[in-house]
């Protein structure tokens, strides 16, 4: 950042004309794994924090928001999902919040990089929580793009946890992807998307809502606000060809009470208050 001396700050660049800096208290971990570069480090908010390629991926303090909103507001809203299906999600955050319920019976986590699980592991453990030994996590590495061309069997929720349309992340942002995607959900399936910070990454949105619209009875989006995601609300793709959206709030509060999930974000009227969109997001949904 011109004029600052920022030694022992990661600056995370994403914009030509907007950074953030997360102060490194300590560094953990910094190197390239087969695909990227990972680094992680301690800061005095956020704890510990992994970016990929610099950009921030996960940090002990806020994750939380991100895994509950992405895994609970499908399953929940489906009501009887037992087998889901992860791309990305690496540091194992959002397995562990899937593997929460317990009416969930198979999880495939499909990540490319080795090397973000074992780092992950050894460095974020709190963030997987066990998840990576719980026996009903089927954990492959591959590129999920490849993986979704395969035939083979069915989810009832789909969660994409990529990092941005960048480098390996760019695939999982295509028609071609989301298509292949539709393919593998079960009847009355849902699939969820990272889905980028519209204020500052609009067309990203637009384009998978484009997508989805083409592929999809329900195609929308929904919010919420990560602090180390800069810029704004983050918006999760959704798409179906069910009525899972249409879940009335009683019956998300029966389902959210037999779950038995302690939150810190999720809550069934978050939950539904999650798909009110502000006219800017509105207006990026063709
Ligand atoms: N919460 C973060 C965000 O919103 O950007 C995502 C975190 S998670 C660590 C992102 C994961 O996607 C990384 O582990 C990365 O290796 C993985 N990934 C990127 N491209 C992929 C691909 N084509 N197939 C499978 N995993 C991929």
């Amino acid at each position: 950042m011109a004029g600052r001396d920022m030694t022992g700050w990661t600056v995370e660049q994403l914009y030509e004309d907007h950074a953030q800096a997360l102060r490194e208290r300590e560094v953990f971990y910094d190197s390239n794994t087969d695909h990227q570069r990972l680094r992680v480090f301690e800061n005095g908010i956020f704890g510990r924090v992994m970016t990929l390629d610099g950009v921030v991926q996960v940090t002990e303090k806020d994750n939380f928001i991100y895994h509950e909103m992405l895994t609970h507001v499908p399953i929940l809203a489906h009501g009887a999902a037992k087998r889901i299906l992860i791309v990305g999600g690496g540091d194992g955050g959002m397995a562990r919040e899937a593997l929460r319920h317990s009416s969930v019976e198979h999880v495939t986590m499909v990540e490319i990089d080795g090397g973000v699980v074992e780092f992950s592991k050894e460095y974020l453990a709190a963030i997987s929580d066990g998840a990576f030994d719980d026996p009903r996590l089927d954990l492959v590495i591959a590129d999920g793009a490849e993986f979704m061309r395969r035939e083979g069997e069915g989810y009832d929720v789909i969660i994409v946890d990529s990092t941005d349309p960048i480098g390996p992340g760019e695939v999982l942002f295509t028609d071609t992807f989301y298509g292949h995607a539709k393919r593998r959900l079960n009847p009355g399936g849902i699939l969820v998307t990272q889905n980028g910070v519209p204020f500052l990454q609009g067309d990203e949105l637009t384009n998978t809502m484009r997508a989805f619209q083409a592929l999809f009875a329900d195609a929308t989006c929904y919010l919420a606000t990560i602090p180390t995601y800069a810029g704004g609300p983050m918006a999760f793709g959704w798409g179906t060809d069910g009525a899972a959206r249409e879940v009335d709030l009683a019956t998300l509060e029966a389902r959210f009470a037999a779950a038995d999930l302690s939150c810190e974000y999720y809550t069934p009227e978050v939950h539904k208050a999650a798909f009110a969109l502000p006219g800017y997001v509105k207006r990026l949904i063709p």
